[in-house]
């Protein structure tokens, strides 16, 4: 039976995406290739506010304070922090995740699997869980990924063979590019060829976080990049079935072209 190491697990209303207000359950696995350190800090400058936290004062992940710089979810990939994520079996895993579940059953809830970087090597662990018995009347899956990590060919195939076995399930990718705010290299960031490939297993959106002009820029440079590789741009809120979406965030919502959505708060 497969093992997976678990940040966090809850039950929310699905606050962004293409199914904004849709409950889901949140699997949030343990680590990340990034740090994004820059958040939140003047250009050029890192954070190092998660440093300030003592590990040894919690015993769980919901008792962590919230930072105001940097990765907000530090401890999802700090080994610092390890102790506050199991490595749970599969089995565990879907139990709990049922017993969040109003009915005890899917009836409709998505499952959103996050991170830290939730493609990594659990890529690995994730048809076990998805082949639960338990899970057989899941119908929507979202990897909330920085687009950085390639599909295994065995994920890929499973993905797309999970979706053929009943054509009401859906794959989407979340994709959270990071722009160079975020104190990581575009070259390691942005990464068109791996992005464009998921769009062979479901859905995939892109959206960036912006705070300035200058992000704009970098957002919609960078989103060239992305279509000159093939990626499909259609606008958030379209209609379903193979729709792919831009969404740049910032604050409130206005649409700047045919092909880019600005979420302006
Ligand atoms: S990619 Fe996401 S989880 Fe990883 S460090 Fe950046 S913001 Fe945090």
């Amino acid at each position: 039976m497969s093992k997976l190491k678990i940040a966090e697990l809850f039950y929310s209303i699905q606050g962004e995406g293409r199914y904004m207000g849709v409950p889901s359950v949140f699997l949030r696995t343990f680590g990340c290739n990034f740090k994004c350190s820059g958040f939140g800090m003047s250009k050029g400058q890192l954070s190092e506010e998660y440093l300030t936290v003592n590990p040894e004062l919690y015993t769980k992940y919901d008792q962590l304070p919230l930072v105001s710089t940097g990765c907000d979810s530090y401890a999802s990939w700090d080994p610092r922090f390890k102790h506050l994520s199991p490595m749970l079996e599969s089995d565990s895993i879907v139990d709990a995740i049922i017993d969040m579940l109003p009915s005890k059953d899917w009836n409709n809830e998505h499952l959103v699997i996050t991170g830290g970087e939730p493609l990594l090597g659990w890529q690995r662990a994730y048809p076990d869980l998805l082949d639960h018995p338990k899970m057989a009347n899941l119908k929507e899956i979202t990897f909330e990924t920085n687009g950085t990590q390639e599909l295994s060919p065995e994920f890929r195939t499973y993905l797309i063979n999970w979706q053929s076995e009943n054509f009401d399930r859906e794959v989407t990718f979340s994709v959270s590019a990071k722009l160079s705010a975020s104190g990581e290299h575009p070259d390691e960031a942005i990464k068109p060829e791996i992005v464009c490939k998921y769009q062979d297993a479901g859905y995939v959106y892109l959206k960036f976080v912006v705070a300035t002009e200058d992000d704009v820029e970098e957002a919609l440079a960078a989103l060239d990049i992305y279509q000159q590789n093939g990626f499909t741009a259609l606008l958030l809120n379209a209609s379903r079935r193979r729709r792919k979406c831009i969404r740049i965030k910032q604050s409130s919502c206005c649409r700047i072209s045919n092909e880019t959505w600005v979420t302006l708060q």
